[in-house]
C-alpha cells in the first residue's frame, strides 16, 4: 500500500498558481464490490469526486501547485470535501458554501471493462452551478500557469457567465484548457452554440469521441481534432478510452498513441488522471509526444484501481509503467 498522499504544501502566493481549475465537485459513493449492480450493494466507498477536483489532485500528485474554484453545500460532506482536497494536496481557498442546497453524491456501477453507469443527485441543483462571476479572484486566474474549465461549468448559470468570465480574463494568453466534458443528464438546453464560444476562448481542447462530437459535430478523432482547431484552440487531445490517444497541433504535430495495456478494474476517473497529466507535461514544456504518452500512462493506472481521486499515480509510478510499455 502506498502511503504517500498529496502534492506540495497548500500555503502561499495566491498568483503562484502552476494550474487552477473550476466546476464540479462532489462526494463519489462507489460500490466496494464490482460488477453488483447498484440495487445490490450494501457498501460504499467514499471518494472526493468531480472532474475538475479530480485534475487538480491528479497534478497536485505529480508536484504541482494546483487550486480549485468551486461551491459545495454548507453541509458535513461539504467539510469532508474540503479537507479531503487539502489532505491531497490541493489549496481550497476558493472553495465557498452555499446555503440551501446540499453537496451533490455520485453513484456508480462498475462493471468492467468498460460498463461504468454514474448517478448523479445533484438536486435541486449542484453549489457548483452558484458560482458567480463576481466572487472570482480573476487576477489570480490570469495569474495561474494553466487554467482548466469544463463543459459542465456551461450547463446553467450563474456557473456559465462565471466560466466564460474567467476564460475571458484568460484572453488566451496562457495555457487556458476545454475539458469537454459532455454530462447529458445535467443540461436543460442545447449545448452546442454554449461549447462554440468557450472553444474561441480556450487554447486546448481535451475531449473523448462522444465529447467532440458535441463540440463539433463529428466524432472521427482526426476530423474531430482538425475541427477543434478550427474552432480555435492550438491544440487538440481525443481521448479514446481502450484505444490510446489522439494529439494534433496547429502547427502540424500528430501524435496518435496506442493504450498502454491494462486489465480494468473502473474506467472511471482515468479521464481526469490523463488531464492532470497533461498539465504536468504542458508545465513542462516536454515535446507533445512525451506528454501525450505519460498521460496515456496515468490514464491507464487510474484504470486500474477502484477509486478515481486517492487513486492518482505519483510520478515514479507512471515512469515505470511508461519504462514498461517502452515509452518516450
Ligand atoms: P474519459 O473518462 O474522459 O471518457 P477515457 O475513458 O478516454 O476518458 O480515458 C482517458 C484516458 O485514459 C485514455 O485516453 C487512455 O489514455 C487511458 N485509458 C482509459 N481507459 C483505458 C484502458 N481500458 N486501457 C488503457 N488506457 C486507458
Amino acid at each position: 500500500m502506498d502511503e504517500r498522499v498529496g502534492g506540495p504544501a497548500v500555503t502561499g502566493d495566491r498568483l503562484g498558481f502552476d494550474l487552477i481549475t473550476m466546476g464540479r465537485i462532489g462526494a463519489d459513493l462507489y460500490p466496494l464490490t464490482t460488477g453488483v449492480p447498484l440495487a445490490e450493494a450494501d457498501t460504499f466507498g467514499r471518494f472526493l469526486g468531480g472532474s475538475p477536483a479530480n485534475v487538480a489532485v491528479a497534478a497536485a500528485r505529480l508536484g504541482r501547485r494546483t487550486a480549485v474554484v468551486t461551491r459545495t453545500g454548507a453541509d458535513p460532506f461539504g467539510g469532508y470535501l474540503r479537507t479531503e482536497l487539502r489532505r491531497l494536496g490541493v489549496d481550497d481557498r476558493w472553495v465557498s458554501e452555499v446555503r440551501g442546497l446540499p453537496t451533490p453524491l455520485t453513484f456508480c456501477e462498475i462493471f468492467p471493462p468498460d460498463r461504468f453507469p454514474l448517478y448523479f443527485y445533484r438536486v435541486p441543483k449542484a453549489p457548483d452551478l452558484e458560482i458567480e462571476a463576481e466572487e472570482l479572484d480573476l487576477e489570480a486566474v490570469r495569474a495561474a500557469r494553466v487554467f482548466w474549465m469544463t463543459g459542465t461549468g456551461l450547463s446553467e448559470e450563474p456557473s456559465r457567465s462565471a466560466t466564460l468570465a474567467a476564460l475571458e480574463a484568460r484572453a488566451r494568453a496562457r495555457t487556458t484548457v476545454f475539458d469537454l466534458d459532455w454530462r447529458p443528464m445535467l443540461w436543460r438546453e442545447k449545448p452546442e452554440a454554449h461549447y462554440a464560444r468557450a472553444l474561441a476562448l480556450a487554447t486546448v481542447a481535451v475531449g473523448n469521441q462522444e465529447e467532440c462530437e458535441i463540440a463539433t459535430g463529428v466524432s472521427e478523432p482526426y476530423a474531430a481534432a482538425r475541427a477543434l482547431l478550427a474552432a480555435g484552440v492550438e491544440l487538440a487531445v481525443v481521448k479514446r478510452g481502450p484505444d490510446g490517444v489522439l494529439a494534433v497541433h496547429r502547427d502540424g504535430t500528430v501524435v496518435d498513441v496506442p493504450p498502454v495495456p491494462v486489465e480494468v478494474v473502473n474506467g472511471l476517473g482515468a479521464g481526469d488522471a490523463f488531464g492532470g497529466a497533461l498539465c504536468h507535461g504542458l508545465l513542462a514544456g516536454w515535446d507533445l509526444e512525451r506528454t501525450v504518452r505519460f498521460a496515456n500512462a496515468a490514464g491507464a493506472i487510474v484504470a486500474t484501481r477502484l477509486a478515481c481521486s486517492t487513486a492518482m499515480p505519483f510520478p515514479d509510478e507512471v515512469e515505470e509503467v511508461l519504462g514498461r510499455a517502452g515509452g518516450v
